[in-house]
């Protein structure tokens, strides 16, 4: 007997007809022989219209614990319906809010880390032949406080329940048939991938696709679970996240993501002497805000330009700690939230000279100006004008992906 993680995102249970059929899915799943637990996100829309509430009535600036009291109400709403619609099916089936299946996290309300799982609940149902339904996105932490895990959260829950059970798959059912080289609602030519790495779809998933939230793939990755990422929709194979020696084909580019949800901080004129980075970015980092991208010019007459980028949602904050260390260090400061990250990941780029020469090339023919540029071993990222960020993906995933994925040296 298996036991299976699986998890439906918010268009998979987006009305009662699609409850229904996950009702079905999940009750099959069971009836073939395996232990079942399965973990929903809110109804497409809810989370948005409840974020909406808490900024009209907490005045765009609501209390962090009431909004995620507010915000996980969404997720408990499907559980309950997802449970009344497998009793219709005569398959037993209880419903578990995060507290309830002992999801333990950190008080860091918005973007609570898991701290640990306490199956005993879960293990209890399981047993009794029962379906486990949790909510997914939502936990508590050591003062009872009701958390959540930050947007795309559910995926972070079952994936953290599977390893906790140490489940045989995570299955992520959701409205598109798998992973892609690139969002498939921004370039038709997009294909699915049969397989990738979990490096490989850290990288994208941190660097923009949403597909799966970034912290469920570090667990899948720690615990050595493999995610399955499938439509809600059909019964065909989707892509597997798994280890690297798994995936056959090393593409040299296997995906190719974006980001505008960034927003770009310049430091002029600071001087450059000790302790200025410090300085910056020490009370960035005690408000809890994550710097991505850190760029700094050669000095020129004893002084330099630094630039940085942070999430857009902490741009304001951001930009008024940099103001402050700006007057302190007897520099300006220019911020610009209207620009996007765009990248092309790919196992292959460890082997292969020349993959950022030809990005830079790509960009370059569509006059598209670069201006910020960062690499890993397995990812190039480049700062660009929004309005760029559609056109910069479509020519590089024409570039890398339709024209060009294969090495060449593998061809016979
Ligand atoms: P769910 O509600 O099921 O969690 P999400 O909306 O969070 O679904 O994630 C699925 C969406 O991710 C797809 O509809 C697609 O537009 C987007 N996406 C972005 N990049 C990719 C990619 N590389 N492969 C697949 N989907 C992607
Ligand atoms: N409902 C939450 C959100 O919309 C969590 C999730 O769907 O994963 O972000
Ligand atoms: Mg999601």
């Amino acid at each position: 007997m298996a036991l299976v993680v699986q998890k439906f995102g918010g268009t998979s249970v987006g009305d009662p007809d699609r409850i229904r059929n996950v009702a079905r899915r999940v009750v099959d799943t069971a009836r073939a022989g395996n232990q079942v637990v399965v973990c929903v996100s809110a109804m497409a829309g809810e989370t948005d219209a409840l974020v909406a509430l808490a900024q009209d009535l907490g005045q765009g600036e609501p209390s962090p614990r009431e909004y995620d009291v507010l915000l996980s109400t969404g997720e408990q709403k499907t559980i309950a319906l997802l449970a009344m619609a497998i009793h219709k099916l005569g398959h037993g089936a209880e419903s578990l809010t995060g507290w309830q299946m002992g999801m333990q996290t950190d008080g860091a309300h918005k973007r609570a880390r898991i701290r640990d799982i306490d199956c005993d609940r879960l293990r209890r149902v399981l047993d009794a032949g029962s379906i486990a339904v949790i909510a997914g996105f939502q936990g508590v932490d050591d003062d009872g406080n009701i958390t959540t895990l930050g947007r795309g959260g559910s995926d972070t829950s079952a994936v953290a329940v599977a390893c906790a059970l140490e489940a045989d798959v995570c299955e992520i059912y959701t409205d598109v048939d798998g992973v892609y080289t690139t969002d498939p609602r921004i370039v038709p030519t997009a294909r699915k991938l049969s397989r990738i790495s979990f490096d490989e779809m850290l990288e994208m998933a941190s660097l923009g696709a949403k597909v799966l939230q970034v912290r469920s793939v570090k667990f899948a990755k720690r615990y050595g679970v493999p995610i399955h990422v499938r439509s809600s929709f059909h019964t065909a194979e989707g892509t597997w996240v798994t280890r690297e020696e798994d995936v056959m084909e090393k593409l040299i580019v296997s995906g190719v993501t974006f980001n505008r949800n960034e927003a770009k901080i310049t430091l002029r004129a600071v001087k450059d002497q000790p302790g200025v980075a410090g300085r910056v970015f020490t009370p960035l980092s005690a408000a809890g805000i994550v710097v991505d991208m850190i760029v700094q010019n050669l000095s020129r007459d004893g002084s330099t330009d630094m630039t940085f980028t942070v999430p857009q949602s902490d741009y304001a904050q951001a930009l008024k700690i940099a103001q402050d260390a700006a007057d302190e260090l007897g520099a300006t400061v220019e911020g610009n939230d209207s620009i996007a990250k765009v990248s092309v990941v790919g196992l292959g780029m460890k082997d292969h000279a020349g993959v950022a020469t030809k990005m830079f090339n790509v960009l370059a023919e569509e006059g598209i100006n670069i201006q910020m540029i960062s690499t890993s071993e397995i990812k190039i990222s480049v700062v660009l004008d929004e309005k760029y960020s559609e056109l910069a993906v479509r020519a590089l995933h024409r570039a890398f992906v339709d024209d060009g994925g294969q090495d060449p040296s593998e061809e016979s």
